[in-house]
């Protein structure tokens, strides 16, 4: 059954701004792509965000714990992750309902990313016309005192910069928040 969704949640991976995070080399032994180095984060974490079967067997049966229903890779490809219909593992309190992208940088995106941001969020705000695209830091944390938020600043600053701000520009990021944007021309 579709899940009702509200919120469109865009995240960072936390990781260096314009590092690809992929380990190894394509074809070779040991390779990982990143969705599946944020997997294997998502797995060793405590406690650890776990699949249910079900849902492995419908998409992506290799990830057993990722917690994003997609990540913005910095060449810009779009890697997917949860099914969309599959409650994510993202936004302590507004998970049920809502949709988990994730940026892989800190706070500086390659223009490649950028693209692929608007696309995505454009093709989901279609599919849920009633959403509110927002950051991570956007949401208030679970109030529910479970003792589940980890890391504050982490909340505080996902994903690295203001997501109404870039809605209200047109989705034109500020060049500060652009890898090799600015000074480096
Ligand atoms: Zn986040």
């Amino acid at each position: 059954m579709p899940r009702k969704i509200d919120h469109i949640v865009i995240h960072c991976s936390a990781t260096p701004n314009g590092h690809p995070l992929f380990r190894g080399l394509p074809g070779q032994p040991g390779y990982m792509a990143a969705v599946d180095v944020i997997d294997e984060m998502h797995r060793t974490r405590k406690p650890p965000f776990k699949r249910n079967l079900d849902w492995r067997r419908r998409q992506n049966s290799r990830l057993g714990a990722i917690g994003y229903h997609y990540l913005v890779y910095t060449t810009g490809a779009v890697a997917t992750g949860r099914h969309l219909d599959e409650v994510g593992a993202h936004a302590v309190g507004h998970n049920a309902n809502s949709v988990g992208i994730c940026l892989i940088g800190t706070d500086r995106y390659s223009p490649e990313q950028w693209v692929a941001l608007v696309e995505l969020v454009v093709t989901l705000r279609r599919k849920y016309p009633a959403a509110r695209v927002c950051g991570h830091r956007d949401l208030s944390p679970d109030k529910n005192g479970d003792g589940r938020i980890t890391s504050i600043d982490w909340l505080k600053t996902c994903p690295g910069f203001d997501v109404s701000r870039w809605l209200s520009q047109g989705m034109t990021p500020d060049a500060l928040n652009i890898l090799n944007g600015g000074r480096e021309g």
